[in-house]
């Protein structure tokens, strides 16, 4: 049954998708950036994300501007998906090839632009890329989150006066971004000039300033804002240039009494290439965790997403996902779009059988659809090595170590056969594949850290598919 509604959904993107070229095609032979920022997205990520949410995407070439761009979804939680997974990524896409501070906006196709919203968007401009709807209103609480939520709290009150820099870390999809953000909004409404960036866009920035001589301006940028919020730290290891530019805006704003938060995937003594200085700066004010929710945490963010979405399920549905996912809340999200959707299209009412098919059905698909590939991508880029070095015959430390890990978790979340992970790692042959699984299955028995870093790939791995 549930295969005949996902081909009823796929149809209905395909139509949709008709339907919005053919307009595109009559504006006329403009180059299609927006189609070309998404063509560099499918580059970054993984083909079931693209396929799933970023190929039903159209850009809008009558109404985006320079420093504008619109993008089409097919429904609201598709569109709220997109909105706090890629809408930075998409921009700073966009900031590379246009050169121009470009705000993204993914709307509804039939949600007409009021005047009022075209303001906010013009006055936003100027400013950082906050996603307004993380709010403090909307994060739920508990046992958890709440040290992190705390700690956020009172720095959004009390701005360079109680911890400074606040130093938020946890895994995958945990609401570290969702809490920096709310505190930078709070910052934002009381006038404060704030900076948002991921680390990449950092940076980016600091890489073009350089090679057009802007530096002046970079430095300006960063050292001038009241507020600065760098999220996903952990991509600062081994990168040395950047490493010292962040030192000095650091120590610029901190002796102005601006307020600094970072967040990163984990503590700040466990990133590895860090510059001691900075390291230690980073642990100055007040390192907090956040842990993955328990049960009635769960529970909880669920009602409030459905709320936000106004999706409206029966207590036994709720429950029901809240046992099935295990951490990253991000994953409630995809499966309120995805019952939503059905739902919706197919016009029945949900019920927990329906929802389990679904779920049962995302699981499966998850897993199909991880491949040796993806698998090796996303270890390469968290070690900061090349894909092609796992596969080469490198020897090196670094390079070994990354292979024997991919070869672990190869073999934990496919279906590859031993000689086929021979084959693949140029290994010599499906005993060399079963030494290193038992190698790591050893230094995980022995190893707390080492097991942690495999948890987090592993997640990493699964749910960005
Ligand atoms: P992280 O940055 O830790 O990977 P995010 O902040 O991006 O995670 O959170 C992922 C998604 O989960 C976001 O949509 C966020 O709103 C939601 N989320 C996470 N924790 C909570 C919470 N406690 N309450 C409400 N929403 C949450
Ligand atoms: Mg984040």
């Amino acid at each position: 049954m549930y295969k005949l509604v996902i081909h009823v959904y796929l149809t209905f993107f395909y139509i949709n998708r008709e339907y919005y070229s053919h307009i595109q095609l009559n504006i006329g032979n403009n180059v299609n950036i927006g189609k070309e920022v998404l063509n560099l997205l499918k580059e970054e990520i993984t083909e079931v994300e693209y396929n799933r949410y970023i190929k039903h995407l159209n850009y809008d070439l009558k109404k985006s501007n320079a420093n504008l761009a619109i993008f089409y979804a097919p429904n609201a939680l598709v569109v709220n998906w997109i909105k706090n997974r890629y809408t930075e990524k998409i921009s700073h896409l966009f900031e590379i090839k246009s050169n121009a501070k470009v705000t993204v906006q993914i709307t509804l196709k039939n949600k007409v632009e009021t005047k009022k919203t075209k303001q906010i968007v013009e006055a936003k401009q100027s400013s950082s890329l906050l996603n307004t709807s993380h709010s403090f209103s909307n994060f739920m609480v508990g046992g958890s989150n709440q040290f992190a939520y705390a700690a956020v709290k009172s720095v959004s009150e009390n701005a360079g006066n109680v911890y400074n820099p606040l130093f938020i870390y946890g895994g995958v999809g945990l609401g570290k971004t969702h809490l920096m953000q709310a505190a930078g909004n709070v910052f934002q409404d009381e006038g404060k000039v704030v900076i948002y960036t991921s680390v990449e866009q950092f940076l980016n920035d600091f890489t073009r300033s350089i090679r057009n001589n802007t530096m002046e301006r970079f430095r300006e940028k960063y050292r001038k804002c009241d507020v600065l919020l760098i999220d996903d730290i952990q991509f600062l290891s081994n990168k040395e240039g950047i490493q010292e530019e962040l030192f000095h805006t650091f120590e610029a704003l901190k002796g102005d009494g601006k307020q600094i938060m970072f967040t990163a995937d984990k503590h700040p003594k466990k990133i590895a290439g860090l510059e001691a200085r900075l390291q230690s700066r980073f642990e100055w004010g007040l390192v907090a965790d956040i842990q993955p929710p328990e049960l009635e945490t769960k529970i909880a963010i669920i009602e409030k997403k459905c709320e936000i979405n106004r999706v409206s399920l029966s207590k036994d549905i709720i429950n029901y996902i809240a046992t099935v996912i295990e951490s990253n809340v991000r994953e409630i999200e995809g499966i309120l779009s995805k019952l939503h959707a059905y739902s919706q299209l197919m016009h029945i009412d949900l019920n927990l059988e329906f929802t389990k098919n679904v779920l049962k059905d995302q699981m499966n698909e998850n897993r199909e659809n991880l491949t040796i590939e993806n698998i090796t991508q996303t270890v390469a880029k968290d070690l900061n090595i090349k894909p092609s070095e796992i596969k080469s015959k490198g020897r090196s430390k670094n390079i070994v170590y990354a292979r024997r890990i991919s070869v672990y978790i190869c073999r934990e979340l496919t279906q590859n056969t031993m000689p086929q992970l021979a084959k693949y790692f140029g290994m010599k042959d499906h005993t060399a594949i079963s030494h290193t699984i038992k190698k790591i299955n050893e230094l995980i028995k022995d190893d707390e850290d080492f097991k942690l870093k495999i948890d987090e790939l592993t997640n990493k791995i699964t749910s960005a598919s």
